[in-house]
Order: C-alpha cells, then sequence, then structure tokens
C-alpha cells in the first residue's frame, strides 16, 4: 500500500505541517514527488489542494485514521512542482530533513500586501463629458470640474487616482459619486515591486560576436539541439567576451519562449553587470540579492511565476527562480566557493543547476577565467563541454608580471610591508597620475604558523595541509585531529623567526600614508563595507579617480573594469596557501590570477608586483604567467596523490552535541560501524575534534570519508542515516553531511 505526505500551502510556516493519506489503488504507482493532489481535508472534509512531498509504504498513523487522495489536479504542472521534486533530489543528495529542503528552493510568504495602483479611466464620450463639465462649472462644483477637466486633457482620458487625489483635491467621496453617476470608473491593478525599475534604459542590440565568440555560442547552441552535452565550461579571461556569449545565449532561448536564469556571485553583483542585462533584455529582467527586503524578494518570485520576468540575475538563490520553461542556467565564476551553501542542506549550486536543467530540458552553462578543478576535469573528460576564449577584447597584451620573494628582502635589511620593486612602482604611478590597486590576501587566515626566513609553514605529516594554532597554545590538524607544541624554531630550517601571521588592511592603509604622503587612499574590507550601499560608492570613487590606491581584501578583485589602474600590488601571495584545507593552493591560484588582470585595460600597459615567501610555489609561479593548465597539471598531482576531490568523492560528517563524552562515545561509535562496512577502498579519517572544537557550548567532531566513487559515498551516507535514526542516536548528537567540502567544519 502506497502513502504520501502532503503539504497544503507553500508559504514556510506551513511547511512543518505535513499530513499523510492513502493512495487510491487506481493512483498507485502514478503520484511523484511535486505533484499537485486533490484530497479532504479537515473535520468537514472541505475538497483541497496541495503538493506531494514524499512517498511512503510505511504509515506513520493507525492506517484506518488515514484518508484517502481524491486525485491528480489535472493541467499544467505549477513552478513549485518543480522545485518541490528539486528540495527532494537535495534532501537525498545532501543530507538533510524535507522540511529544510523546501525552505532552501521556496521564498518566505509575505503577509505584507503588494502595492495597489490605481487608476480612474473616463467612462462617457468625450462630447457628452465636455457638456457635463460645462455644467459643473456653471454650477460651481469645483472639485468635480478639476477632475473631469483634467481627465478631458489626458488623450487616453485616465488619470493616477493617487495623483488626483492628492494634487486636484478630489476626496474619495467626490470621486465615488463621479463613479456612481458613470462619468468614470476606478481600476486597480496589482504592482510588483521591481528594484530595477526607473534605473536602466533598455538599448540597443549586442555587440557583433568575434570568431571565438561565434564558434562558442553556436558550438554550444547546436549542441544542446543536438545530442551534445548539456553542461558546458565557458572558459576566458576576464574581458574576454564571456558575458556577450551569454547574451547572445539567452536572446535565442527567450526567442523559444523560456526563461533564463543567471547565477553571479553576490559581490559581483554590480549595477555595471545587471545594468548590461538590462539594457539587452528590458524589463524582463529581474534580480535577486541579500539587500532587497523580504516583500521585494517575495514579489520577484510572484513575477517570476506568472511570467512577467524573462531574465533572473542573482546569486545562489536565484538558481529557486520559479520558471516553468526554464532554458538556460548561466553561471559566471562557476569557481566561486559562494555558490556552496554552508547551511543544511549544504548544495552546491552548480550541481543543483545541473540536476534542475536536467529535470526540465534546460541547459547549463559555467563561465570561469580560472575553472574550478572540479569542472575542467569534467570538461577534460568529455562530460562537459568546453569553449574557450583565449584573448581580452581590444587588448591582447596580459600585464607584466614580477615576483619578489620577502626572504630576500628581509636579507636585504627591508622589514617594510612594500618591497623595494612595489615601492618603486607605486611612486612612479603616483607622479604619472595613473592609479594603483593593493591586495592583501587575507582568505584562509585562520592562524597558521609560518617561518620568515624560509618561508615554510608547519604542515600536518598525515594530510599535506596546514596546522592551526589554538588558543592552548598547541597546532591542530582540521581534518585528522593530529596535535602537537608550537615548536620554538622552524621545523625546516631551525630559524627563531617563526610565528603567526597578523597584518590587515588598516595596517597597510596606515603604512601607504607614511611612505607616500599626499597620495590618495581608499579601503575596501569587511569594515568599510557593512552598511548597504558602501561598496558600491567605494568602487564609484575609485573608478571616478578620485582616489590614487585601493587597498582591500579579495574584495577588490572580482571583475571590475578600472581603466586607470595600471599597478597591482599583491602583499601577502602566500596567505592563503596556508588555509588549512585541501583547495589552498586553488584558491591561491585564482586570487592571484584575478588580481594579476586587473592590471592594465584597454590602451594602458600594465604590471603587477606579487610579493611572496615562497616564490617557487607551483600556484604563484602559474599565476604570474596566466598558465591555467600549467597550474592544473601540477595540481592534480597532488590531488591524486592525497586522494582528494575532484579525483575522489570526499564526504564530511559533522557531529555535534552538548555533552562531550556521549559526543565521543558516538563519534567512534559512528566511526567503528563505518569501519565495520569494510567497503573496499575507503578511506576513513578520523573521528576528530573539528576546527572550531566548541561553538555556543556544543561540542563539534568530524569524520571524512573519501572514496573514488560517490555511488559509493552515497550509499553509505544512505546507510548511516538509517542507522542514526535510532532514537538512541539521535538523542545525543546532530548530524550534518557536506559533500566535497570547501570549509573546515
Ligand atoms: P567577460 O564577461 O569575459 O569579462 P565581457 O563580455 O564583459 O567579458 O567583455 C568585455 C568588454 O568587451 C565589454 O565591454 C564588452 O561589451 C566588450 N565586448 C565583448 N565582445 C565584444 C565584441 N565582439 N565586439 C566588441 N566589444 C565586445
Ligand atoms: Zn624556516
Ligand atoms: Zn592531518
Amino acid at each position: 500500500m502506497e502513502f504520501v505526505n502532503v503539504i497544503v500551502d507553500i508559504s514556510h510556516e506551513k511547511l512543518d505541517r505535513v499530513f499523510q493519506y492513502r493512495v487510491p489503488p487506481e493512483l498507485e504507482g502514478r503520484i511523484q514527488v511535486g505533484m499537485q493532489v486533490n484530497f479532504p481535508f479537515g473535520m468537514g472534509n472541505r475538497p483541497m489542494k496541495g503538493y506531494v512531498v514524499g512517498c511512503t509504504e510505511e504509515p506513520d498513523y493507525p492506517i484506518d485514521k488515514i484518508k484517502t487522495l481524491t486525485g491528480i489536479v489535472p493541467g499544467s504542472v505549477p513552478a513549485e512542482s518543480q522545485l518541490i521534486a528539486l528540495a527532494a533530489w537535495m534532501k537525498e543528495t545532501y543530507g538533510s530533513t524535507m522540511n529544510q529542503a523546501l525552505k532552501t528552493v521556496l521564498p518566505v510568504k509575505q503577509q505584507i500586501r503588494q502595492k495597489q495602483s490605481r487608476r480612474i479611466v473616463l467612462s462617457m464620450e468625450r462630447t457628452e463629458a465636455e457638456a457635463l463639465l460645462a455644467e459643473f462649472q456653471r454650477k460651481h462644483y469645483r472639485a468635480k470640474e478639476r477632475v473631469l477637466d483634467a481627465l478631458l486633457k489626458n488623450p487616453e482620458g485616465t488619470l493616477d487616482y493617487d495623483r488626483a487625489s492628492k494634487e486636484l483635491k478630489a476626496t474619495a467621496a467626490v470621486l465615488g459619486g463621479l463613479q456612481d453617476s458613470g462619468v468614470l470608473r476606478v481600476e486597480s491593478s496589482t504592482r510588483y515591486r521591481n528594484p530595477l525599475a526607473g534605473r536602466f534604459a533598455k538599448r540597443a542590440q549586442g555587440v557583433i560576436l568575434n570568431r571565438e565568440q561565434r564558434l562558442a555560442a553556436d558550438g554550444i547552441w547546436e549542441g544542446c539541439k543536438g545530442n551534445g552535452p548539456r553542461t558546458y565550461l565557458l572558459h576566458g579571461v576576464t574581458g574576454s567576451g564571456k558575458t556577450e556569449v551569454y547574451m547572445e545565449l539567452i536572446g535565442r532561448v527567450i526567442r523559444e519562449g523560456k526563461q533564463a536564469i543567471v547565477l553571479i556571485p553576490e559581490i559581483a553583483l554590480t549595477f555595471q553587470t545587471v545594468g548590461r542585462f538590462y539594457e539587452r533584455f528590458g524589463d524582463r529582467v529581474s534580480v535577486m540579492h541579500s539587500r532587497l527586503s523580504d516583500g521585494e524578494r517575495y514579489d520577484q518570485f510572484l513575477r517570476a511565476k506568472e511570467g512577467s520576468i524573462d531574465v533572473m540575475i542573482g546569486p545562489r538563490s536565484a538558481l529557486f527562480a520559479p520558471f516553468l520553461h526554464l532554458g538556460i542556467i548561466i553561471m559566471d565564476e562557476e569557481h566561486e566557493n559562494s555558490y556552496k551553501s554552508e547551511n543544511v542542506p549544504r548544495y552546491h549550486a552548480r550541481e543543483t543547476a545541473i540536476y534542475r536543467a536536467k529535470m526540465c530540458g534546460a541547459f547549463v552553462v559555467l563561465g570561469s577565467a580560472t575553472p574550478s578543478t572540479d569542472s575542467f576535469c569534467r570538461a577534460r573528460c568529455g562530460e562537459y563541454g568546453y569553449y574557450r576564449l583565449p584573448d581580452r577584447i581590444g587588448r591582447a597584451a596580459l600585464p607584466q608580471v614580477t615576483v619578489v620573494d620577502l626572504r630576500e628582502e628581509l636579507r636585504a635589511g627591508n622589514r617594510s610591508i612594500f618591497s623595494r620593486k612595489l615601492r618603486e612602482g607605486i611612486q612612479e604611478r603616483l607622479e604619472k597620475r595613473q592609479q594603483t590597486m593593493l591586495f592583501l590576501n587575507r582568505r584562509g587566515l585562520a592562524g597558521f604558523v609560518s617561518c620568515r626566513s624560509c618561508g615554510k609553514a608547519v604542515r600536518c605529516p598525515h594530510c599535506d595541509v596546514t596546522l592551526s594554532l589554538h588558543g592552548d597554545g598547541r597546532l591542530r590538524c582540521h581534518y585528522c585531529g593530529y596535535e602537537q607544541e608550537m615548536p620554538g624554531n622552524c621545523p625546516s630550517c631551525g630559524s627563531p623567526y617563526i610565528s603567526g601571521f597578523r597584518a590587515g588592511t588598516q595596517q597597510i592603509e596606515r603604512e601607504v600614508y607614511r611612505v607616500f604622503p599626499g597620495a590618495r587612499v581608499l579601503r575596501m574590507d569587511y569594515d568599510t563595507t557593512r552598511s548597504k550601499e558602501s561598496y558600491e560608492t567605494i568602487l564609484s570613487a575609485f573608478a571616478d579617480r578620485q582616489a590614487d590606491i585601493l587597498v582591500g581584501t579579495q574584495m577588490i578583485v572580482k571583475g571590475h573594469d578600472f581603466p586607470g589602474v595600471t599597478l597591482v600590488g599583491v602583499l601577502a601571495a602566500d596567505l592563503s596557501l596556508y588555509a588549512s584545507d585541501y583547495r589552498a593552493s586553488e584558491r591561491t591560484f585564482q586570487l592571484l590570477t584575478q588580481a594579476v588582470g586587473r592590471a592594465g585595460r584597454r590602451d594602458l600597459p600594465g604590471e603587477a608586483v606579487i610579493q611572496t615567501y615562497v616564490p617557487e610555489h607551483y600556484s604563484i609561479r602559474m599565476a604570474a604567467k596566466q598558465d591555467y593548465e600549467g597550474f592544473y597539471e601540477q595540481e592534480m598531482l597532488y590531488r591524486r596523490l592525497l586522494g582528494y576531490p575532484p579525483v575522489c568523492g570526499m564526504l564530511g560528517i559533522y557531529l555535534s552535541g552538548q555533552d562531550e563524552h556521549a559526543l565521543e562515545r558516538q563519534a567512534e561509535y559512528l566511526g567503528g560501524c563505518i569501519r565495520g562496512l569494510e567497503v573496499p577502498g575507503l578511506s576513513v579519517i578520523g573521528p576528530a575534534k573539528a576546527a572550531l572544537v566548541k561553538k555556543k557550548d556544543i561540542y563539534r567532531r568530524v569524520i571524512y570519508l573519501k572514496h573514488q566513487s560517490e555511488g559509493t559515498l552515497l550509499k553509505i551516507k544512505g546507510k548511516l542515516e538509517k542507522m542514526t535514526e535510532q532514537e538512541t542516536v539521535r538523542q545525543e548528537i546532530y548530524i550534518q553531511y557536506d559533500w566535497n567540502p570547501i570549509s573546515v567544519y
């Protein structure tokens, strides 16, 4: 016998109320998650519609208490159905409850009523109305006279209701009277908040694509229409024309009556970017981002659902725009970490986009100057199609890059944060009235310890990631839990100059003022961009040449075009190398490549100076050469050697609980169970203390699993989920899963 769980509404609060129904024999085998069904509801058995969110063979209640479905709602599949089915897949894949998954894909329903726009429409013949106007004048009906006069003066015979009542001082009684006597009628329509309204104008056509762009656009289009891959990687440096290719493809999709989703990392979602789409596709473009109010966000959901939008632009969550005929999903800067959710379900927008596209026959284009090793690996083996845009539009030369060895600066007696080369460069730019960007690579700065003499960081002997210095003065590995004392001398060269690294943007800003008095400096980091508009303000001030030097964290290296910048200085290139996870080199390469790419646009040649303690490291050498393939080959050697993704699948199991002993016991128990499965080729790392051992009085442990086949790991996850459903385990600990983790727990 089959049973289904249904929800009656899709508003957030009601998702938790799931009702169980029996599937009648005539519908058995036909019900799927996401379907809209009819059923009797409540005491009076009112007929009701709802969505199926789960199917099961085992009823949760006594059978005689369970009512029976009446049928499947005929007609077209609502957009929510697709999203509910997607949520079911996310629940299975990433591990979460159905509620957590539903809350990720469906928006918060807003109680706030939509703004109503009302207008007044003349509803009698003009000649008749003119006669009436004369009568009002004769009888000194001033208010009625003003309204009728204004209506007649408007060629379309209409007036905005609010304007009429404010400017013409027509009371509701006057307007109501005129309506009752058949002179006019009041029409109202729901007006959704459009966050882009009035900000841009639609312009003409796009550019004429060059040869490479055309090859890519046509190749992707034909591949999708034929039996080529459904996912494509478009690889090209910033400024090589990827966005024009996206827009060409979107144009074709819209001509087929379908819709497009464009995912852009929140940080790159500027007026510049959105404006280009708006200019091309007009007001059928909308945007979702974290600065929208909940009401605005809900309106975008409704607008997409009722078909008044063709293109939805936004970060990760725009993936859940309720389009009924989705044709294409674009994911720009596909290598960005922000595409991975850090909340349960810990989904990756790339995998989820590919799955959503598959569900509805759409296709996916991933774009990047520095593709993730994951995507490039799949493109190499033919799973994704691949197109490359080799050159920057209108400017072929890449910047000239110098790598400065900070150990040598120290030996030469230079203790400043600026190398001699960078200092000269900045001085020269100030004299020539050109601009400089100083980039402090602070990502992954989690208490690593390194040597100022030889540049080496202290690493885990088992996992080859850096150890982190904890409050108790001990160094710890975030994967396997290995611990050691903080050494007094460098383990590699014996130098006593070993310590944790501390330097912030503020410190650099002060140093710039000291070394270059009179220079105009802007600083951009987490502190200066906390308010709503400050991010845009700082960037546009710099673009307007209101400053000579911009100091900032990785925020400043993303997709902005500053024609005045001819020098980029990277202050401590290797900081991100010491992040204690296996993607540290990949991130370093990506950040440096992007940073270097900021120097010199259009007519002015550019220069970049990379300061580092480890100039020999391949991610620094390859970034300086802008050699993606060279980097990829080296990086894959390391991943193969240590069995990290994309060579292997990796599953993080995060356990937390209030009682440390119980947690420890359960973690050991689970670890034992997993080892007891004796899966060939499976490596089990841990259980170990998490990076954050305790958070808000909740203790945390981790177990990592690695295996060649993701399918095998998925099966193990399924078994664990079954096992931990037992009450005893569930009461003591909370378990989360994380596929191919990108940050340490
Ligand atoms: P990307 O998305 O790779 O950073 P863009 O598509 O933004 O590159 O292109 C960079 C600049 O070059 C933009 O100003 C764009 O309008 C312009 N551009 C792109 N393709 C062409 C082309 N075929 N002809 C003329 N200008 C182009
Ligand atoms: Zn050393
Ligand atoms: Zn380790």
